[in-house]
């Protein structure tokens, strides 16, 4: 029996253990340092409170249960990874492996050289993060329906730092929200302002210029204030400095405008980029370690240009299959693929707020509106159904009723 561990319940470590089970020869222990899995590609929907918890976190232990071989969960955080000894150490264990599939994703770059910006602003990265986030939001709505007038009247302005996929998915889903509270409850939604900022001269810099230019439109029209080439230079409580000059008022801030290395892989000891994410070689293994992978946010990722490209689930998940085919060739005495992993993109939907969306399938076909929001919804739930299946069996063998 080969001993695969899997460090972190993502995209990636999820995907690839769904390929490694169908490998008799296996035995799989997944270790995660949360309980759960959590749907990052859904967080903009949570934040602004349109989807529940249970449509962004689903249980891992459940998870591991409902497959028909045995996945051993562990719920700890590993500390370190002793290669010498493949070994990986947890606080109160050490668990060997065979082979190893590094998948610990990535965290908020709050960038120390912005001052004040890891103190004031909100990250979405995690789970923890999204609820104080969401709770801050649903506050200042609230707000607007207080008995107390001078609350009712107050000006708020969220600022959301960093234009990328998730900037804007946030910002379009709050700016949608508020305007169906205006039409329901009758708040003054104008008197809450969203600013969407970023660095570079476009917003979702390095995506396809038609995504840019369908985001762009719908912001617009669900009245966020974009603004362009703003390197934030410093964040007070109550206002933003910007390095060209000016600043701006804000109540709360989201900074989704950078990702970097988990504690985890800061310890490791191999090539790394400015990001601190690992650079791996063509069969995505690190350093000299022939049994060591790792997969999705964590590593450095170029397609055949050399162009970097954005870290997306869709990626975590296509190296996750890479990675999961190679353990089973090794496994089985085949060859393995010669010319290594190519990443590419299939393409990618960004949610605009409510029934609307913008989409590039297969780097062809494009859409928009409520045809791209409907294609991007029949891929989430996909993906969800397939994980509740597993953890609706799992349940169940714990002779639990669901
Ligand atoms: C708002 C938002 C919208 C997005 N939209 C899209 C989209 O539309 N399409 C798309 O493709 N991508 C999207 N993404 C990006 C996508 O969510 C990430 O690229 C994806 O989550 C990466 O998967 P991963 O498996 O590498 O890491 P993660 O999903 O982050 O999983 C890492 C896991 O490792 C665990 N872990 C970390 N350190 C340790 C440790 N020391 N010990 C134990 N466990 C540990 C964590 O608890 C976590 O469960 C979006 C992201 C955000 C924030």
């Amino acid at each position: 029996m080969h001993n695969v561990v899997v460090i972190g319940g993502g995209y990636g470590g999820l995907r690839a253990i769904e390929h490694l089970c169908k490998n008799e020869n296996v035995e799989i222990t997944l270790i995660d340092k949360n309980t759960y899995h959590y749907m990052q590609t859904e967080s903009y929907g949570y934040i602004a409170g349109r989807f529940d918890i249970t449509d962004v976190a689903l249980d891992l232990e459940h998870w591991c249960k409902g497959f028909s071989k045995s996945v051993k969960f562990i719920c700890t955080e590993v500390q370190s990874i002793d290669f010498e000894h493949s070994a990986v150490v947890c606080e109160n264990d050490t668990i060997h492996y065979d082979e190893l599939i590094i998948a610990a994703g990535a965290r908020t770059n709050f960038f120390s050289f912005i001052e004040g910006l890891g103190e004031h602003s909100f990250g979405v990265k995690s789970l923890e993060r999204a609820f104080h986030l969401r709770q801050a939001f649903e506050r200042r709505i609230d707000q607007k329906l207080s008995q107390d007038k001078e609350s009712r009247e107050s000006h708020v302005n969220i600022v959301v730092g960093g234009a990328g996929l998730s900037g804007v998915e946030i910002s379009a889903e709050m700016a949608y929200t508020l305007e169906k509270y205006k039409n329901v409850l009758g708040i003054h939604a104008n008197d809450i302002r969203i600013t969407l900022v970023d660095a570079s001269e476009t917003i979702l810099p390095g995506l396809d210029p038609y995504l840019i230019e369908k985001s762009e439109k719908r912001l617009e029209e669900l009245g966020v204030k974009v603004i362009k080439s703003a390197f934030i230079d410093k964040v007070a409580a109550d206002k933003i400095y910007f390095k060209e000059g000016g600043s701006i008022d804000y109540d709360f801030m989201i900074f989704t405008g950078g990702i970097k290395a988990v504690a985890l892989i800061e310890k490791i000891n191999t090539p790394k980029n400015n990001a601190g994410q690992l650079i791996v070689d063509k069969k995505l293994r690190i350093g000299d370690y022939s049994n060591v992978y790792a997969i999705g946010d964590c590593i450095e990722l170029r397609d055949n240009s050399g162009t970097l490209l954005p870290p997306t689930a869709q990626m975590a998940e296509k190296t996750a299959a890479f990675v999961a085919k190679e353990i089973k060739n090794k496994i089985e005495g085949k060859n393995t693929a010669e010319d290594g992993f190519h990443a590419s993109m299939d393409g990618l939907f960004v949610a605009l707020g409510g029934n609307y969306a913008a989409g590039i399938l297969f780097d062809k076909i494009k859409v928009s509106g409520i045809m791209a929001f409907l294609l991007k919804k029949i891929i989430s739930r996909g993906y969800r159904l397939g994980l509740e299946v597993k953890v609706n069996a799992g349940y169940k063998k714990r002779g639990q009723r669901v």
